[in-house]
């Protein structure tokens, strides 16, 4: 058995497919990781050599924020598996909201989705409404979790 898990097995199991935000095709299977002390050069689920891969991740801020960072990712060609560092994200938002609302760091956080980068481009020079975020959103394949050891 390998070691990546779904993260919503109950909702993985309903017939009807699941909910989809994002108005572009799903992209990616994800998993963010929590272990600071893991950086996943290697692959979890196959054991081969991951890549570096810069993402534009579409995150959504508790209350009502959702913000895109151009985050470095470890890429699994062979799995289209892609793992996010947590603490790295944290870091990343926490220095985008100390400009923008520093009394929002720390809330609650969901990575939503990719952007193109073309896109994400355009939302540097001239921040996207949450309309348009959506219309170019893709969500992701799969969101996964780590079993934990020994399971
Ligand atoms: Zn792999």
């Amino acid at each position: 058995m390998g070691l990546l898990a779904p993260l919503r097995q109950q909702q993985a199991q309903l017939p009807r497919p699941p909910k989809r935000l994002g108005k572009q095709s799903p992209r990616y299977r994800f998993l963010l990781n929590p272990y600071r002390d893991r950086r996943f050069a290697i692959c979890p689920d196959c054991e081969g050599r991951t890549l570096l891969r810069k993402v534009p991740l579409v995150i959504h801020v508790d209350p009502l924020n959702p913000v895109v960072i151009n985050k470095s990712c470890r890429y699994c060609p062979a799995c289209d598996l892609l793992i996010a560092h947590q603490d790295e994200i944290e870091q990343q938002l926490a220095a985008l909201f100390s400009k923008r609302a520093p009394e929002q760091i720390g809330n609650d956080y969901l990575v939503l989705g990719t952007l193109d980068r073309d896109v994400w481009k355009r939302g540097v020079a001239q921040p996207l409404a949450i309309q348009e975020m959506v219309e170019h959103l893709h969500d992701f394949v799969e969101v996964l979790e780590l079993r934990p050891a020994g399971m």
